[in-house]
C-alpha cells in the first residue's frame, strides 16, 4: 500500500518576538486537521513547534503534491495567521509570501518535505524539523547518516546497504540538481554539500532498488521574496531499519552539536541544539539554533495508534544522551557571541547578500577614494 508522509511548515506569528508558537495558533491547526481526519482527507495527523515554527505532519494516501493536501495547510496557515494577527503576535503571517493559492504551495513561502512510499512490514521514520537556520542544515547529519560508514556501522555490517546511497543535491543559487552515487563519489559528495550555504541535500534512495530513505525542505525564502524576510527553518523526513540505517545510526550525528547558518536575522553561524518537544523555543540571541525530532511508525495508511486513537509519537531528543551537545551549544554560542558582528560569527558578506548589510554599503558608497 502506498502512504504519503507530509510534513509542511510555516512561520505564522509567533508569542513574544521569534519565541515560539503560542498555544491558540497550535489549536487552529488542530480543530482543522481534526475535521480534515473525520472527513477522511487525511489519515493522521500530528501538529507540533520547532520555535516558532507552525509544523503540520500528516499522512494520508493522496501522493507527494496533492492540490487538496496543500489546500488543506495553506487554508490553516492562513488562519492562523488571521488569529496571530487578532492577538497582535510577532510576525503574524510572516512566511506567507504570495496570496493567491493555485494547487501547490511550495514557492510560496511554506517549508515542504514529502515523501510517498510503499509501506513495509514495518516502517519507522523520524522527522527533524529545525528553527532558526536554513536549509543546508541537514547536509552534515544527512551524509553522515547515508554516507559515513564512521558513523552507521550498517554501512559496514549490513550487506543490504553495501550498495551505498544516492543523494541528490540543489544548487539554491543556479536552481539546478545533481544525483551522486555515495561511496563512488564520495569526495564530489563532499565537496558540494559542504558548502552548505549554497548547496542542499533533497533526496536520497538506497542506491540499489531506489528506495527512498530522506527528502527534506529546500526552501530559500530570500530567493522567493528577494531580499532578506525570515530563516527557511528546514524539515526532513527520514526512514528507517531494514536495509537502512537503524533510527540510532540517523540519531548519532546529533551527539555533538555543529554549526548552521541562520540564528540572529538570519545572519550568523551558530550552535545547533537538539530539544525535546518541551524546549522547542529560541531565546538567546534569538537562538541557539534548535532541532527536534518525532518518531513514529507507519500504519496502513496512518501512524500506529496509542490509548483513546491518538498517534504513537516519540520525542526522540527527550533523552539525557543528547545533554552533551545542548551544553556544547550553550558553550559555542558563549565564544561565537563573544566575538560580536566579526566574522566567522557573521556570516559571509556573500551570506550578507539579502540583508540590510547591502542598504548601509551603499550608504557609504560615495564616501570610499581610491587607496
Ligand atoms: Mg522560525
Amino acid at each position: 500500500m502506498r502512504t504519503t508522509i507530509s510534513v509542511i511548515k510555516c512561520d505564522v506569528g509567533s508569542n513574544v518576538g521569534h519565541h515560539v508558537v503560542p498555544e491558540p495558533l497550535v489549536n487552529v491547526a488542530e480543530i482543522s486537521l481534526d475535521r480534515a481526519q473525520k472527513s477522511g482527507q487525511i489519515n493522521n495527523y500530528f501538529v507540533f513547534n520547532a520555535g516558532d515554527d507552525l509544523e503540520l505532519l500528516m499522512v494520508h494516501e493522496k501522493g507527494e503534491g496533492n492540490k487538496e493536501i496543500h489546500a488543506l495547510a495553506w487554508d490553516i496557515f492562513q488562519n492562523a495567521a488571521g488569529k496571530a494577527k487578532d492577538l497582535k503576535l510577532y510576525g503574524a503571517g510572516q512566511d506567507l509570501l504570495k496570496t493567491a493559492f493555485s494547487g501547490n504551495i511550495r514557492g510560496m513561502g511554506p517549508g515542504v518535505a514529502e515523501m510517498e512510499i510503499e509501506e513495509r512490514r514495518s516502517d519507522p521514520i523520524i522527522v527533524f524539523a529545525a528553527d532558526k537556520t536554513s536549509a543546508g542544515s541537514f547536509n552534515y547529519p544527512l551524509f553522515r547518516m547515508f554516507g559515513d560508514p564512521m558513523s552507521t556501522a550498517g554501512l559496514v555490517i549490513d550487506k543490504s546497504m553495501f550498495g551505498g546511497f544516492k543523494f541528490e543535491i540543489l544548487d539554491s543559487k543556479e536552481n539546478t540538481k545533481v544525483i551522486l552515487n555515495c561511496p563512488a563519489e564520495l569526495h564530489e559528495i563532499i565537496a558540494l554539500l559542504g558548502t552548505s550555504t549554497r548547496y542542499t541535500v533533497s533526496r536520497v534512495w538506497r542506491a540499489e532498488d531506489n528506495l527512498v530513505c530522506a527528502v527534506t525542505s529546500t526552501t530559500k525564502l530570500s530567493l522567493i521574496a528577494g531580499k532578506y524576510v525570515g530563516k527557511d527553518d528546514p524539515v526532513a523526513i527520514v526512514r528507517a531499519q531494514h536495509g537502512l540505517p537503524a533510527v540510532g545510526e540517523i540519531l548519532v550525528p546529533f551527539l555533538h552539536t555543529y554549526f548552521v547558518e541562520g540564528w540572529m536575522r538570519g545572519s550568523h553561524w551558530g550552535p545547533l541544539m537538539p530539544v525535546s518537544l518541551k524546549d522547542s523555543k529560541c531565546t538567546v540571541f534569538d537562538g541557539p539554533p534548535r532541532l527536534v525530532a518525532i518518531g513514529f511508525q507507519v500504519c496502513n495508511g496512518g501512524i500506529s495508534l496509542g490509548t483513546m486513537g491518538k498517534p504513537l509519537i516519540a520525542d526522540m531528543f527527550d533523552d539525557p544522551a543528547f545533554d552533551m551537545a545542548r551544553r556544547e551549544s550553550v558553550e559555542m554560542t558563549s565564544v561565537f557571541r563573544r566575538m560580536g558582528e566579526f566574522e566567522p560569527a557573521r556570516l559571509s558578506a556573500e551570506g550578507m547578500e539579502y540583508t540590510t548589510l547591502p542598504q548601509i554599503i551603499e550608504k557609504l558608497k560615495g564616501r570610499f577614494k581610491p587607496a
